[in-house]
């Protein structure tokens, strides 16, 4: 694989911040900006897109559909719209486990029916749905990468989410133990699960974007349009989780239990043999300790997540 990738990130910083790129050129702007993205995508021989720029909260999803299909569906068809111009064949899509709803089976794989219950998830499936279309007539090749829990930092503490407001289960947890914030709220505890709260895949940000590079390299070398679930395959509970965070703060997580939050399916975990199968996907950090230790090494050392 190439030690280094030219890059440029668009990013309209509505969620993103300046200062997390680096070694990249960054241009401040708008996917849905057309007459921005001919110019980017004249100005260089771009051979590949990854997009992240969506939308992300499941919760805000369903008061502000509105603003959940035209982020992350409208101006998803304006970048690729502009690809096909450009004849930029190769697209890396962040796709999410929100599209399958409710789980049929233990362990979610590629076929699992595809039925999200909040607009979040409607959003991603719908790109997903196109993309076909836009091989078929354009030849845009495609890698959905569908992420369960995207969590923890960079190993070493230089990176990691900053969200404002934070709605993360593992960043509000950190903060809550380390007295920075109030209580936290767990959301329901009688879903039908060992505990009564959710279950979810946690994977760490590193692993997801060693996936990213993967499939890079496979779309490059011609390999076949893919989607691809990623996670551990192994579910933790939002009290597993708060007890994981309690154990390294040192501290318990002051929290208090608070109805369902709209939109939350009760168990989503991953089967994630078609990325190990077919990419050779390896992730490196699987335990919980390190992604729960990675965030916490993130958090204190970053004064600006420490203020949210
Ligand atoms: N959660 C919670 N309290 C919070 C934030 C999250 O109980 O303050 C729960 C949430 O209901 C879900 C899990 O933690 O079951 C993970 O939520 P998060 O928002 O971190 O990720 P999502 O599942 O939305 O991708």
């Amino acid at each position: 694989m190439d030690q280094h990738i030219p890059v440029t990130v668009l990013d309209d910083l509505s969620a993103g911040h300046a200062g997390s790129v680096s070694g990249a050129d960054l241009v401040i702007g708008d996917m849905g900006d057309e007459a921005l993205l001919d110019r980017l995508f004249g100005q260089h021989a771009f051979d590949a897109v990854m997009h992240f720029a969506s939308f992300i909260q499941v919760g805000e999803s369903i008061g502000a559909p509105a603003k959940y299909f035209h982020n992350n569906v409208s101006k998803t068809i304006n970048l690729l719209n502009s690809m096909a111009r450009h004849d930029v064949k190769n697209f890396i899509f962040s796709s999410t486990a929100a599209i399958f709803g409710n789980p049929q089976a233990g362990h979610i794989d590629e076929h699992h029916v595809k039925a999200p219950i909040n607009p979040y998830g409607r959003s991603k499936l719908i790109v997903e749905q196109m993309l076909p279309d836009y091989e078929a007539a354009y030849g845009i090749r495609h890698a959905c990468l569908r992420y369960f829990n995207a969590a923890g930092a960079h190993p070493d503490g230089s990176l990691g989410e900053r969200h404002d407001p934070e709605t993360h289960l593992i960043p509000l947890a950190i903060s809550a133990a380390l007295g920075n914030t109030g209580g936290l709220k767990v959301f329901g505890d009688d879903y039908p699960t060992h505990d009564g709260t959710c279950i979810r895949d946690y994977v760490h940000v590193c692993d997801l974007a060693s996936a990213h590079l993967l499939a890079l390299q496979h779309l490059r070398a011609q390999g076949e349009s893919l989607k691809l679930n990623l996670g551990n395959g192994e579910g933790y509970s939002v009290k597993q989780i708060l007890d994981a965070v309690a154990a390294l703060v040192g501290k318990p997580v002051p929290h208090t239990v608070a109805g369902r939050r709209a939109g939350d399916p009760a168990v989503l975990v991953a089967d994630s043999r078609k990325a190990r199968d077919v990419l050779g996907w390896q992730p490196a950090y699987s335990s919980l300790d390190d992604i729960v230790g990675h965030a916490l090494r993130f958090y204190q050392a970053t004064p600006m997540a420490s203020a949210h």
